[in-house]
């Protein structure tokens, strides 16, 4: 309940249009009364055209006042008190207008409802998507793209059956069902009676219905994350897939998940299908049972007039429909809560990396980066770094070493701030950097990464990524810095050439001297460096290698090192294994002491 009333929260800013619903729901389920009211001058009018007042009145109480009494006569007057055939042509003209207000009506209420529906889940998706990029990299390490993706897809979708249109449409059902109430109790209040108190057993049903039906949805839709994940990682990774051959075995785990959703669709569906017949049945005996007990009365205790009891019958049989929908709505809100458990689920993890009350922003960093006995675990007990004192000083380029698995990753993410030490402090300029707001460290430090990611737009966009703001000469200037200048105008449209996603049109070579002139173009104080591991040709290689030279230049610079040229034009290398600082030096310092820095130098640099 109580998430369902949070997803209802979402409708509060459409308070207005859902006034405008009501409203139109109210007069197609009062039209929808007087059809009905309707039938009985109609029968009259075929069958004996008396005057309608002489017929007894016993059901309606004395107070119900003068209007009634005027509606009737003046009703009378217009319809019995002219010839038969008249009186027919002016009822099928009332009954055609009662039909046409009814539907148009119907329509404004459709498309309110729809345009209600869509802005909600609009805002939903909205909320998600900002609330994700609140959140810190574990986050996002710990879950599959897929899944995330399926929830702001698939999840928000189904959502809608609890948001708008379904409930909406219970709203709307129980409006008609309670004017056929009205009308049958008006026509024969003790068969209404006898209706209402056999109502119940159809609302036990459908509880017990709408539990199961709530635990088979959300299978259903674990089932279909798993189908975007499968789909997202192999079209992600297709080049993997294609390489191993390995066509065959993702096909079958795909054929595996699709038939996991397809069984538990199936099982949703059988029980949310059944749904409407059972209650169907049951209003149906129910119906039954009224039925005899009308016709006693009409037949033996004759306190009831068969006009009144056809007008009742008409009544009764026109709520099976709506409460037949009542009971379909519920199996549409139950699957919409179901999915809305798992939104809030995201909507409710709290990001790792906040910013402290009072937090400050950073303008620039002047002396160093220390790091002060800083240790770092991903799942408590299992340390990555432990102990690290390091000092980086403003204009120094600082080259981490080490195997792989040793940290060095680990240790540039906590410098950017994805992640906060578990002990220890990072200062800058002697102050802890969590003094200071994320975003405003951030500003500070230009990122490359080992694979470049570049975005579906245009090469000049890719650039100026981080610097919307840049004017078209700087994007220039930064793209020549970057050694990139070159193959952008060779490509067919310079620099507006949209890139594939992932750059699939670039070559490795042009798409780090991309993100370096991302970086040129940023000029960030700080520089955190993840070198390609990938071997480039040579020609490829210098232009890459010059254009990292020019970025590093003037900048404090910490770059993950896997080229000889780098670490020897460090002015400092670190050298980490096993989430510690085994040594710390220049390339000729380390190669001196024949440590552990020169055995790595004979493995690794020396290719
Ligand atoms: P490489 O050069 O291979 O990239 P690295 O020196 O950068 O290695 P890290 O990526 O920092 O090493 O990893 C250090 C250790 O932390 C490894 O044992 C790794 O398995 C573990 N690790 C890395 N990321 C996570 C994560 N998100 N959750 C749990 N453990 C992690």
């Amino acid at each position: 309940m109580k998430i369902y009333l949070r997803l209802l929260s979402y409708l509060k800013p459409y308070w207005k249009a859902i006034i405008l619903f009501l409203l139109c729901l109210q007069i197609t389920a009062l039209l929808g009364g007087a059809n009905l009211g309707v039938i009985i001058p109609f029968l009259k009018v075929l069958f004996s055209h008396s005057s309608f007042s002489t017929v007894t009145d016993t059901s309606i109480p004395q107070t119900a006042g003068k209007i009634y009494l005027f509606l009737k006569i003046k009703f009378n007057q217009f319809f019995f008190q002219v010839s038969q055939l008249v009186a027919l042509k002016r009822l099928c003209l009332l009954i055609l207008m009662l039909f046409l207000l009814k539907n148009v009506f119907g329509y404004l209420m459709n498309v309110i409802s729809i345009i209600i529906e869509q802005r909600v889940l609009r805002d939903i998706r909205y909320q998600i998507y900002e609330h994700l990029h609140t959140l810190s990299l574990s986050f996002f390490h710990k879950r599959r793209t897929g899944e995330l993706v399926s929830r702001i897809n698939n999840d928000v979708n189904t959502v809608k059956g609890a948001v708008a249109i379904d409930t909406l449409m219970i709203v709307r059902q129980a409006v008609q069902s309670l004017v056929y109430l009205v009308v049958a109790f008006w026509a024969a209040w003790r068969l209404a009676l006898l209706a209402v108190l056999l109502l119940p057993s159809t609302a036990i049903l459908a509880a017990i219905l709408s539990r199961k039906l709530r635990k088979r949805s959300h299978r259903m839709q674990e089932k279909m994350a798993d189908i975007t994940s499968v789909l997202v990682e192999t079209i992600s990774g297709i080049r993997v897939v294609k390489a191993f051959t390995m066509e065959k075995d993702e096909k079958r785990k795909f054929r595996h998940h699709i038939n996991e959703y397809l069984r538990a669709h199936l099982r949703f569906e059988w029980l949310s299908s059944l749904a409407g017949p059972l209650t169907e049945v049951v209003a149906c005996l129910a119906a039954i049972i009224i039925l005899w007990y009308g016709g006693i009365q009409i037949l033996e205790t004759k306190t009831l007039s068969p006009e009144r009891f056809f007008v009742f019958l008409a009544a009764i049989l026109s709520m099976i429909s709506p409460l037949n929908q009542i009971s379909k709505a519920n199996s549409a809100i139950q699957t919409g809560i179901a999915a809305g458990q798992r939104i809030f689920k995201i909507l409710e993890t709290k990001p790792e990396i906040l910013d402290r009350v009072g937090a400050k922003e950073i303008k620039g960093i002047y002396q160093s980066i220390v790091l002060e006995d800083v240790s770092f675990e991903y799942e408590t007990g299992k340390p990555v770094l432990q102990n690290i004192n390091l000092k980086i000083k403003i204009g120094e380029v600082a080259a981490l070493v080490g195997p792989s698995g040793a940290g060095k990753s680990t240790l540039s993410d906590l410098i950017a701030r994805f992640y906060e030490p578990t002990r220890g402090k990072i200062k800058v300029d002697e102050i802890d950097f969590q003094e200071f707001t994320v975003a405003s460290w951030r500003r500070l430090i230009g990122l490359v990464p080992q694979e470049t990611i570049l975005f579906n737009d245009t090469i000049y966009n890719n650039i100026a990524y981080s610097r919307k703001d840049a004017r078209k000469e700087e994007v220039i200037g930064a793209a020549k810095a970057a050694n990139a200048q070159g193959f952008i105008l060779q490509l067919p449209e310079g620099y507006e050439t949209i890139v594939g996603e992932r750059g699939v049109r670039l070559s490795g070579g042009e798409k780090q001297r991309i993100a370096v002139a991302r970086a040129i173009l940023k000029n960030p104080p700080l520089l955190i460096l993840d070198e390609a591991t990938s071997a480039l040709d040579s020609e490829s290689e210098r232009l890459v290698q010059e254009a990292l030279k020019y970025l590093m230049q003037n900048r404090t610079t910490l770059v993950i090192a896997h080229r000889l040229s780098t670490v020897k034009r460090a002015d400092k290398i670190i050298v980490l294994e096993n989430g510690k600082i085994v040594e710390v030096g220049t390339h000729h310092s380390l190669i001196q002491k024949q440590g552990p820095y020169q055995r790595l130098y004979e493995m690794q640099f020396m290719t």
